[in-house]
């Protein structure tokens, strides 16, 4: 049996259940595990810890599948998380209110390195670590079976997948497709999604309940949405009511989208603008022009996908929300996120504060805001919550 002996004391972090074992962890790893195949994880007593896919390129050297020693790791372990997974966003009711939503959050989901995402009867899949890799065809047949869908497109082409020593990869992995534009429906909105081309795997799901919020505060609002990607808070919010929306994006497709989105829900009202344009020159030129708005929305990629990066990431993000809160008028509404792994909630209020500060106004924080249920966060994995919003009111 292929195993990985702890050095003392190293086994810690996973008698509370987090699930990573990091190189420096490591005594020695016995037998020959190739990457991504299964290893015991054994203290420096050698007593079962936990079992888990090794991955040899990796500062992650391992990541547990399971703690039970008595779990045996073969297609009805992962039929029974798939399925668990699945149910449970049955419970949470998420399939009334959308048909496109994230079926497995990796580690959360128990099944670390597999995302997995329902868009209508396709599955788009997402590997990103050696042991989803390993698995991937059995998952990929036992996700048909439990879905009964029968396409999945996979699109692991994220950069993180070199850190496993993976080479991207993306294309159909089951079934066919007829086009790569799929039409989406969230809270009665139409969406069009790019499965090979778009963002992550095509969409934001993760601020599916964020875009309703924003709709319902943007009735009779002028509004400006930052890096609108395909239009999502935007067609929310003209749907709300807005009075007018303006999006911006640095990404032409992205905005062409937009356009479409918008006119696919029959929107057509005056005073809905894009502009394809960086954030940063843009907030600037605004001010410049003493423009203002009622309701600024600020949805920035990942400055930070790491702890390591904060401090560069804490300065745009102090930037744009600085410019944001000058150009709204008094009693006016900012919903600012941030998606940085590496910037926690606390950091993200600080930064939000300092900006204000800087701005010269006052604001409250009216609401937090966070990734949606389908996006969970493993009790014993915080590295889950990843997604921090506040809406602020400017005094
Ligand atoms: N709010 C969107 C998701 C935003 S993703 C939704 O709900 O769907 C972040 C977006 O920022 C991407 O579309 C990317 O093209 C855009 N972007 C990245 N850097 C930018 C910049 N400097 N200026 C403008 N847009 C930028």
């Amino acid at each position: 049996m292929n195993s990985i002996l702890l050095k003392p004391g190293r086994e810690k972090s996973l008698l509370r259940r987090h699930p990573w074992v990091f190189s420096g962890a490591v005594e020695k790893v016995t037998g020959n595990p190739q990457s991504g195949e299964t290893v015991d994880v054994l203290d420096s007593n050698r007593q079962f810890v936990a079992r888990a896919a090794y991955s040899p390129s990796s500062q992650i050297r391992a990541r547990v599948w399971t703690f039970n020693p008595d779990e045996t790791l073969d297609a009805d372990f992962f039929r029974r998380r798939i399925v668990a997974a699945i149910e449970k966003r049955t419970t949470l009711g998420l399939p009334t209110v959308t048909d496109a939503l994230r079926l497995l959050h990796a580690e959360s989901d128990g099944l670390p390195g597999l995302i997995v995402d329902r868009y209508g009867e396709t599955l788009v899949l997402q590997s990103l670590t050696a042991g989803s890799e390993f698995w991937r065809e059995t998952l990929a047949d036992l996700l048909l079976e439990a879905t009964g869908c029968s396409t999945i497109y996979e699109r692991s082409d994220a950069d993180v997948r070199e850190l496993e020593g993976l080479a991207p990869r993306s294309g159909l992995l089951r079934g066919s497709l007829a086009a790569p534009t799929l039409q989406i429906t969230e809270y009665g909105l139409k969406f069009l999604v790019n499965i090979e081309t778009g963002h992550k795997t095509g969409f934001y799901l993760d601020q599916r309940a964020n875009r309703k919020r924003v709709g319902e505060l943007a009735h009779g609002r002028d509004v400006l949405n930052c890096f609108c990607y395909t239009g999502g808070f935007s067609v929310h919010a003209a749907a709300g009511g807005a009075k007018s929306v303006l999006s911006v994006d640095t990404s032409g497709d992205a905005l062409t989208l937009g356009r479409e989105n918008m006119a696919l829900n029959g929107i057509t009202a005056e005073g809905l603008d894009w502009s394809d344009a960086d954030v940063f020159t843009a907030l600037r030129k605004f001010r410049d022009q003493n423009r203002s708005w009622d309701l600024i929305v600020l949805d920035p990629p990942k400055f930070a996908p790491t702890a390591a990066q904060a401090e560069k990431a804490a300065r745009g993000y102090k930037d744009i929300n600085r410019l944001a809160f000058k150009l709204l008028r008094p009693g006016g509404i900012l919903a600012t996120f941030s998606c940085s792994g590496g910037i926690d909630a606390g950091l993200f209020q600080k930064i939000v504060a300092s900006a204000a500060l800087d701005a010269g106004v006052e604001a409250q924080i009216v609401e937090t805001l966070t990734q949606g249920p389908d996006h969970p966060v493993s009790i014993h994995f915080p590295e889950g919550a990843y997604l921090k919003g506040l809406v602020c009111i400017k005094g």
